[in-house]
């Protein structure tokens, strides 16, 4: 006879999962309304796609890189700058933590491409369950999540049957920061949209309340920049094409398709990263109060002074 599980209290419950995830190194974490989730992601890409049975989703958040990488360039930041590997350990070993602590079914919701769908289109969309578990809102850097307190986050998410209250989306939105407003009263842009390297940033704000009116992202322009799994079979197809030894030496050897080469053999995130370059001029990312390890630390010591 199967045995009978305990009664699981709904709020305990919710501590210790929030709880779990902040001891691993997650800055923050929530629960999304899943009624929410069903309403915006369309069907096929709904948590009970991937998880019949699903009742809760959760969210977590990792803080961004270091203060440090910030002052390094766009080249050498392409290789390490994410940190999106540390949310989805973090998730992966959520997961496993609900079904030992309260034997319901848990899983690691993937954070890739759906198969059917192609490279643009994820099974799941982690920034949607993030953001109606009010750990980030969408800014002008085309919709990346932004925390007031964390800045730059990295998030993966966490399908449950244990059921959990839902969070609220977070009332306020950080983005447009004062001296973007500033600046885009001045030149009708924010840091963003000027240095994105390739101008795929645009959008209106609201210059009497300071707000976002529209957010604009070419999507494409970005991924031909950043995320270079794209170019590789252009770079075959290109070779294939040639008509002549010399222009077939060209497309494989040619010193940017070498590159390609050399991320893929070693496996480089650099493939897939972002340039970031709309980051490192954000002020939320850069200076938001907990955006780094070392303003974390300074807050950590301001906090133990006060006590
Ligand atoms: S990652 Fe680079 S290319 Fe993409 S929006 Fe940001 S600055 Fe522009
Ligand atoms: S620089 Fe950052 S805060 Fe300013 S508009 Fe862009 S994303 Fe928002």
């Amino acid at each position: 006879m199967p045995k009978k599980k305990p009664a699981i209290d709904k709020a305990a419950a919710k501590e210790a999962v929030l709880a779990y995830c902040l001891k691993k190194g997650a800055l923050a974490a929530g629960v999304a309304d899943l009624e929410a989730v069903n309403r915006i992601c369309p069907p096929g890409h709904r948590p009970a796609d991937i998880m019949p049975r699903v009742k809760s989703v959760i969210a977590i958040g990792v803080g961004g890189q270091t203060q440090g990488a910030w002052t390094v360039p766009s080249k050498a930041l392409g290789y390490f700058g994410s940190t999106e590997t540390r949310a989805y350990s973090i998730s992966y070993g959520l997961a496993f933590y609900i079904e030992n602590k309260f034997g319901i079914r848990s899983i690691y919701c993937p954070p890739d491409m759906d198969p059917d769908a192609g490279p643009r289109v994820p099974l799941q969309s982690l920034k949607v369950h993030a953001e109606l578990a009010g750990i980030g809102a969408r800014s002008l850097a085309g919709d990346i999540l932004l925390h007031p307190e964390f800045g730059y986050m990295y998030f993966a998410s966490v399908f449950t049957e244990l059921e959990l209250e839902p969070d609220a989306p977070m009332a306020e939105n950080p983005c447009p920061a004062p001296s973007c407003v500033n600046m885009y009263r001045s030149i009708q842009r924010t840091p963003c949209m000027k240095f994105c390297p390739v101008q795929c940033l645009d959008g209106e704000v609201d210059e009497e309340t300071g707000k976002q009116k529209v957010m604009r992202y070419d999507m494409a322009a970005c991924a031909e920049m950043t995320q270079q799994y794209e170019t590789v079979p252009s770079a075959i197809m290109d070779a294939i094409r040639a008509t002549d030894e010399e222009d077939r030496e060209d497309a494989l050897f040619d010193p940017d398709n070498k590159m390609l080469w050399y991320k893929m053999s070693v496996g480089s995130g650099g493939l897939l990263a972002q340039c970031f370059e709309c980051m490192r001029v954000c002020p939320i990312a850069t200076q938001a109060p907990q955006a780094d390890p070392i303003l974390r630390h300074e807050h950590r010591l301001d906090a133990e002074a006060a006590e």
